[in-house]
């Protein structure tokens, strides 16, 4: 068993977009390091693995700043897209995950989600001359990813916020024999030695469910709330001030406030709330 800090970081790299995308899907492995030793274009076929498989939330882990150049593509792009509609008219800069992309309903937009997944061998992801990746501020659209370490209890309620897209590092693909645990900052010695005894013996009955046959699908039932998971999040500026808003407010959770305020003062330092 291993007693693990509650953090949250931000994200920042300027990888190209597929290394991007693998890297953030292997959060559900706990293999993020794994990512480092490979191609480009290994990374690229990953993500269209991921793609074949329907693991669609993969697709939604980069959000591009795409500049269009027909009104009409404009309007659909500002009517369909699901989660956090952001078009910038005047701009004409579109922000769009590859998923809202490859589902959308202009033929358009779907064609150009083929064509940046499909791309073969190219390091740069190749934007037919309609388009361009726009480098505008986009100001509180700005799309920012924050990686999350807490327990399943936090986890279940950063969840809860709609427009942001999530992966997280799953029981099923991860063996759970050396418990990662978080303990609350409000147990005190002895209360913390009565959670630690009931994470310890949850432990042992999930080893002993594994040596008598069960997958790890099953056999990771018996685990508690405090269970230590990773999570990536992704969201706009503007929706994380309304996240803070709710989550660094002495009513939120003590494990909640842990987290989200130091994670507030870095959006301040960074000037970008
Ligand atoms: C102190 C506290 C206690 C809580 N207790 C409970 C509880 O006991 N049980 C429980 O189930 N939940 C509980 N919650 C969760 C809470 O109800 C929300 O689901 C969660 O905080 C997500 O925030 P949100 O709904 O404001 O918006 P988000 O999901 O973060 O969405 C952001 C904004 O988008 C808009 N939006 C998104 N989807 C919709 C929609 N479908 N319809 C209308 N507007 C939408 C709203 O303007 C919303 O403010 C609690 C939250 C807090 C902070």
């Amino acid at each position: 068993m291993r007693i693990v800090e509650p953090k949250a970081q931000i994200v920042d790299n300027d990888w190209p977009i597929e290394r991007k995308l693998a890297w953030a899907a292997a959060i559900c492995y706990d293999k993020q390091d794994s990512i480092a030793g490979l191609s480009d274009d290994e990374c690229l076929k990953k993500v269209q693995n991921y793609y074949d498989r329907g693991h669609m939330s993969v697709l939604e882990m980069h959000r591009m700043k795409i500049k269009l150049f027909s009104s009409g593509l404009l309007s659909v792009a500002k009517n369909e897209y699901r989660g956090t509609p952001w078009v910038d008219f005047r701009g004409r800069i579109m922000v769009a995950s590859l998923r809202v992309l490859l589902e959308s309903q202009a033929p358009e937009l779907r064609a150009l989600g083929k064509t940046l997944l499909q791309h073969d061998g190219d390091k740069a992801w190749p934007l037919p001359p309609a388009y361009r990746l726009s480098s505008a501020s986009l100001g509180v659209a700005e799309p920012v990813m924050v990686r999350v370490e807490c327990s399943l209890n936090i986890a279940t309620q950063i969840v809860r916020h709609r427009p942001c897209s999530f992966l997280q590092m799953s029981q099923r693909y991860t063996d759970m024999s050396d418990l990662p645990v978080i303990i609350p900052d409000v147990a005190d010695k002895e209360t913390g030695k009565v959670m630690l005894a009931a994470a310890d013996y949850a432990e042992t009955t999930y080893k002993t469910l594994r040596d008598q046959g069960l997958k790890r699908q099953a056999a990771r039932f018996v685990l508690p709330n405090m269970t230590a998971t990773k999570l990536l999040v992704l969201t706009s500026v503007h929706h994380w001030r309304h996240i803070f808003r709710l989550r660094c407010d002495k009513a939120a959770d003590p494990e909640m406030q842990r987290i989200m305020i130091p994670l507030e003062a870095e959006f301040n330092r960074r000037g970008l709330i």
